[in-house]
């Protein structure tokens, strides 16, 4: 699966966020909970200030009654003096400071003494006529609403209290207080900046109110907040003030008169703190994002451009090219710009010692080369120069024989001949092999039967292996395969001839074997074998398992090596199964053919060219020996021969004699010109297309070609009696 990538840039923004917005929640969570328990302190403060407050008013007004009450129960108040009674009215005033009068009504509410007065001074009716009968029928103290004093014209609150006469209430003493009494009262509580405190009495109206009293005392308090007071003593509640601001109150109801204080706290002053530091932690924390994103930003682009560096290093030593990683302050990257340097150094090390490697394989190649090349053209010269004289040797020793006598004599002429027989395979295998290290040969490839083939090659040691008591068993091929039948022909019967050559006793087999598009020609003996650290070896030049003599019956050490350069060059690959002591299996795998094989024709057999009239050939060669020995072979075959040792020479020679030859033989590398000039030479002469002969000790391909392009048959030095008679028993044919 392919994972998606991301920029640098984002993978840095996603870490400062992560690492920052949990920071920013935490630090708001923190400051929630300090300012949560700073408001439960604050309602704490509130509820407590409130209690204070309402204290301290419920003792003035205590202290207001305790004066009355002090008053009620003088003599003269017992007695119905209520002259006596307002002296001591007077006096006892003082004891009450902020009180503004002390009077005496009758159950009508008119005013009996007033201490603002002078006792019998003419009084206005009480402002509050309603309350001098209320205390006079229940007989209790009593607080009275605001109402605005009929001598001081202050708004006034008093406190009224029954005056006994044999035990039945018959005045109402009252202690007329300024509601701004009440005020001084709230605003002892040192409430903090922008606090509300408010008394309001049982029915419900506000008596004093520390902000703004002239627009509130007298009046009613809200709907909402009396139908709180209704129901509860104390309590704390959100509700707006009278004049309509949002206010967190606490309030208590004080008996016996149900006065209540109440003390808010503006909502905005409540939250305040908290609104701040929420305030506080947002800025922070968006300052603080919008910091660490910045960063990220800056940092990622410094990241990216350094990394980029390293890339472009990287890219660079890809190329081959020297990186110049910049040094960036960030170890990791830095150590990885090293580390790119210092495969730089080690590739160009490497690359220096594969060029030595190179070079010194170069010129091992080239050692190799000018070797193997001086080695062909050694062969060739060297092949060239020792066939002359074996050719003239093979020639003059077949001449021989038909002149000597005698079992002796003929005994030694046998062994010449086997001597001069074995001198030429080996020159004719080196030849091979030379040939095939040139690269040479050329296979003829065409799809053929391979049962004819190897019954040939069967045919041709079935002889040789009865005559050592050996069975050469062939099985039927009837496969049609493709290859160079020559070449084939030539790789099998080295192997046959191994087969035959390394077994004493038993069966040499040649079957065949279809395998994978290919058939697998094995040839198979009960003999020797080959112990298996020869086994690789056996390929090689000269190379063989028991031959350390070099005795030459036991052949040359060459069949395999040719064996092994046709597979090559036919792409025949060839294996060897061997077991020593047991026998061995070699194979050849050549590829199946498509078209049904064409028999191939028998060789002809070894005939000497009969003695017929007129046979007249002309041979042509420098080297005066062979031009000797062909000379004698051809006379004993008949013919009429004409020597010369260039072309010149025969030209002339023929033009003297004016008759035309049945063949001309000439050397291929003559003094003046080629041997196939001669020829054409002599052709031209004639006016007719003679049939030519070419000999020759060179190795290469050039005279193949020319041969095959002048129609004539080319035959390497030396060359044998019998494979010179028939090529001319060839040549009499087609011309018979
Ligand atoms: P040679 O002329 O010696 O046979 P080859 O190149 O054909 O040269 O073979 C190389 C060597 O391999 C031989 O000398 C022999 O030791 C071994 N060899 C080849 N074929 C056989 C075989 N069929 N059985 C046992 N040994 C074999």
């Amino acid at each position: 699966m392919a994972r998606s990538t991301a920029g640098v840039r984002t993978w840095l923004f996603l870490l400062s966020l992560l690492t920052s917005v949990p920071l920013v929640l935490f630090a708001g969570f923190v400051t929630y909970r300090l300012t949560e328990s700073e408001r439960a302190a604050t309602l704490t403060n509130l509820v407590q200030r409130t209690d204070a407050a309402a204290n301290a008013v419920q003792q003035h007004i205590q202290g207001w009654s305790t004066v009355l009450m002090a008053l009620g129960q003088t003599d003269e108040a017992l007695g119905g003096n209520l002259q006596g009674m307002y002296e001591h009215a007077v006096r006892m005033r003082t004891l009450a400071p902020d009180a503004a009068s002390i009077t005496l009504l009758d159950r009508t509410g008119a005013q009996l003494f007033n201490t603002l007065r002078p006792f019998g001074a003419d009084l206005p009716p009480s402002a509050q006529p309603d309350m001098a009968a209320r205390v006079l029928e229940t007989g209790e103290t009593q607080l009275s609403d605001v109402f605005r004093g009929a001598v001081t014209d202050l708004m006034t609150i008093s406190v009224g209290m029954p005056v006994l006469r044999e035990g039945v209430p018959a005045y109402s003493l009252h202690m007329n207080v300024p509601v701004k009494v009440l005020n001084a009262v709230l605003d002892a509580q040192n409430l903090p900046e922008g606090w509300y405190a408010a008394v309001v009495n049982r029915q419900g109206t506000v008596l004093s109110r520390n902000r703004a009293p002239e627009t509130v005392v007298g009046r009613k308090a809200t709907a909402a907040f009396r139908e709180i007071l209704a129901r509860s003593q104390r309590g704390v509640v959100d509700l707006p003030s009278e004049d309509g601001t949002p206010l967190k109150r606490a309030f208590v109801k004080m008996p016996p008169w149900d006065v209540t204080v109440m003390i808010g706290v503006p909502e905005t002053i409540y939250w305040a703190p908290f609104r701040q530091s929420m305030a506080l932690v947002g800025a922070g924390g968006v300052a603080l994002v919008t910091l660490g994103l910045l960063l990220a930003a800056w940092f990622s682009g410094r990241l990216a451009r350094d990394v980029a560096g390293v890339s472009a290093a990287a890219a660079a030593l890809g190329r081959g090219e020297a990186p110049r990683p910049a040094v960036t302050g960030i170890r990791q990257i830095d150590d990885l710009g090293r580390a790119l340097l210092d495969a730089h150094a080690l590739l160009r090390s490497h690359d220096a010692a594969r060029d030595a490697e190179h070079r010194a394989a170069v010129d091992a190649r080239l050692q190799a080369e000018e070797a193997s090349l001086s080695k062909s053209k050694f062969l060739a010269a060297a092949s060239h120069d020792l066939r002359q004289p074996l050719q003239s040797l093979m020639l003059f020793a077949s001449v021989l024989r038909t002149h000597i006598q005698g079992a002796r004599a003929l005994h030694a002429m046998t062994h010449l001949e086997r001597g001069l027989d074995a001198l030429k395979e080996l020159l004719d295998s080196l030849l091979d092999v030379s040939r095939l290290d040139a690269g040479t040969i050329e296979p003829a490839l065409e799809d053929f039967s391979a049962g004819t083939l190897v019954d040939t090659v069967g045919a041709a040691y079935k002889g040789i292996a009865e005559a050592k008591g050996l069975a050469l068993e062939v099985r039927l091929c009837d496969a049609v395969v493709r290859s160079d039948r020559t070449l084939l022909a030539r790789m099998l019967r080295n192997l046959v001839e191994n087969a035959v050559r390394y077994t004493e006793a038993g069966t040499v087999r040649i079957a065949c074997q279809a395998e994978g598009g290919r058939l697998r020609i094995l040839v198979t003996d009960t003999g020797i074998g080959i112990p298996s650290e020869h086994l690789s070896r056996i390929w090689e030049e000269f190379h063989q398992v028991a031959n350390s003599e070099r005795d030459r019956n036991q052949g040359l050490g060459l069949g395999l090596a040719i064996v092994r350069r046709l597979s090559r060059l036919l792409d025949h690959p060839v294996e060897v199964r061997s077991e020593a002591g047991k026998g061995s299996e070699f194979s050849i795998a050549v590829p199946l053919g498509s078209i049904a094989a064409e028999p191939v024709g028998t060789e002809d057999p070894y005939t000497v060219p009969r003695p017929g009239p007129h046979r007249f050939a002309v041979v042509v060669d420098d080297d005066t020996m062979v031009l000797l020995g062909l000379t004698a072979i051809l006379e004993s075959w008949g013919y009429t021969v004409v020597t010369a040792t260039s072309a010149e020479a025969a030209v002339e020679r023929l033009a003297g004699s004016g008759e035309r030859p049945d063949i001309i033989l000439s050397d291929y590398r003559l003094p003046h010109g080629s041997g196939t000039q001669t020829i054409l030479r002599i052709r031209d002469l004639c006016g007719v297309a003679i049939p030519g002969i070419l000999l020759t000790g060179e190795t290469g391909p050039e005279v193949a070609r020319e041969a095959a392009a002048n129609g004539l048959h080319l035959v390497h030095k030396p060359v044998t009696p019998r494979q010179l008679a028939e090529v001319l028993s060839g040549e009499s044919g087609t011309r018979d």
